[in-house]
């Protein structure tokens, strides 16, 4: 059978290149390793899939190249994301910070759309695909492979690679992109989890253990960046969305900071509130902030039962530099099984910004996650995804 391209990776990348190049009256095949198509997309936020998200503006990706997606968001906007959807009966609500969801509808309703798109304008997935060969001929590529109990051989001038990340294996993840690239020659950039919880271990492990269950909103930061979010205590460590979002920019032996009262000041705090309140213990106050759980544990670096008046300047100091300048060193992450996407991966510079074709293999495009493109959390590594097999069906 010869078609158009054939694409392999049946996710969120490769589900919409083909739905949009059938769109533009080209056949592809999906080729996809799994028992069925986009099953990240059916574990994505809870289940609810947070398909994108109304602040993107560009610069909450990571990459060697931060300019490199540009264009592609130029082609393919949020709003096109938004009223892709729409046209198809699924209307999104802001969760918060701009994360959209699907109204009245979830992660199964999202795949659905492509897999029913894909029926009506002819494109075929095939599952359970093991791809044996990739042979590069003159005129295009053949990708020899077995879904069953023979091997079959399929010819296009165009191939797509949109096999992912490295995250949760057990979802189908693979290395095959990167391994794709490596052998033709082309460069990655280092790869490792991201939007992944950090670990603790050593002295301070029970301290983290015992508040294990307990959240608070803080105040994220290293020297590149931060995040106001709420952190997650577990009894390994630490997760929540602030913690996920730094993870991205954190390297193992750095610290990272947390401030768990950001924008307001203890030190105000505690002066303004002696002026009336001088026989309040700092435990009283503290609970005002925090759980008495959390207060209770972050007593073991503080004078709890200090009262207000009888502070003095070192005890404040104290104070202020556990509540604000809470440092952690976490001793790793929790690794690909528990992260939601790859930093790093194959190196832009690779390919055009413009059509994502690589530059050194005439009629190969790679796209979504496999590429050196690393976006925060809340719907921002699904924009990539749709943006670039959007663009990718313009040029097959
Ligand atoms: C738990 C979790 C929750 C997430 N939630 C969100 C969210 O709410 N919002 C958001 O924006 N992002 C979310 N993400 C990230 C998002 O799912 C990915 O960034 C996105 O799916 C990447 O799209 P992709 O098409 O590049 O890869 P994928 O969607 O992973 O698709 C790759 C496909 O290729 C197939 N494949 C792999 N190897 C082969 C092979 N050798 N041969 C054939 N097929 C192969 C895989 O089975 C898979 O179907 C989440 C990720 C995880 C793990």
């Amino acid at each position: 059978m010869n078609v158009d391209a054939i694409i392999i990776g049946g996710g969120a990348c490769g589900l919409m290149c083909a739905v949009q190049a059938g769109m533009l009256g080209k056949r592809v095949i999906i080729l996809e390793k799994s028992e069925k198509p986009g099953k990240k997309i059916l574990i994505s936020g809870g289940g609810r899939c947070n398909y994108t998200n109304i602040y993107i503006e560009g610069d909450e990706y990571i990459s060697n190249n931060p300019n490199f997606l540009k264009s592609a968001f130029k082609q393919w906007t949020v709003e096109d994301t938004i009223q892709f959807f729409e046209t198809y009966g699924l209307t999104g609500e802001e969760k918060t910070l701009g994360q959209l969801f699907p109204t009245n509808k979830n992660a199964k309703d999202v795949v659905k759309i492509f897999t029913q798109l894909c029926d009506e304008l002819g494109q075929d997935i095939i599952c359970n695909a093991h791809i044996i060969e990739v042979k590069n001929l003159d005129n295009g590529f053949e990708v020899i492979y077995n879904a069953g109990i023979k091997e079959e051989k399929l010819k296009a001038p165009k191939l797509v690679i949109a096999t992912g990340g490295l995250p949760i294996s057990k979802m189908g993840a693979t290395d095959y992109a990167l391994k794709f690239a490596t052998k033709l020659g082309l460069k990655i950039q280092p790869t490792a989890p991201a939007l992944v919880p950090l670990t603790i271990t050593g002295k301070d492990a029970d301290w983290y253990a015992k508040l294990s269950g307990n959240s608070v909103f803080c105040r994220v930061s290293n020297d590149k960046i931060s995040f106001e979010e709420q952190i997650l205590f577990t009894h390994w460590g630490l997760s929540g969305p602030a913690i996920l979002q730094i993870s991205s920019y954190w390297r193992p032996g750095e610290y990272i900071n947390l401030d768990f009262l950001p924008d307001r000041s203890i030190q105000e705090i505690i002066e303004n509130e002696r002026i009336n309140n001088g026989k309040w213990l700092l435990s009283t106050l503290l609970n005002k902030f925090f759980t008495k759980k959390f207060t209770e544990s972050i007593g073991l670096y503080l004078p709890l039962e200090k009262q207000l008046a009888n502070l003095n300047k070192d005890d404040i100091e104290k104070i202020q530099r556990t509540i604000h300048h809470f440092k952690v060193k976490p001793a790793g992450d929790k690794g690909y099984d528990k992260a939601e996407v790859m930093r790093g991966g194959i190196d832009t510079a690779e390919l055009s910004s413009k059509t994502l074709e690589c530059k050194t293999a005439p009629g190969l495009y790679f796209g979504g996650e496999c590429l050196d493109v690393t976006g925060w959390l809340g719907g921002y590594n699904f924009q990539w995804a749709w943006a670039s097999g959007y663009v990718i069906a313009q040029n097959l």
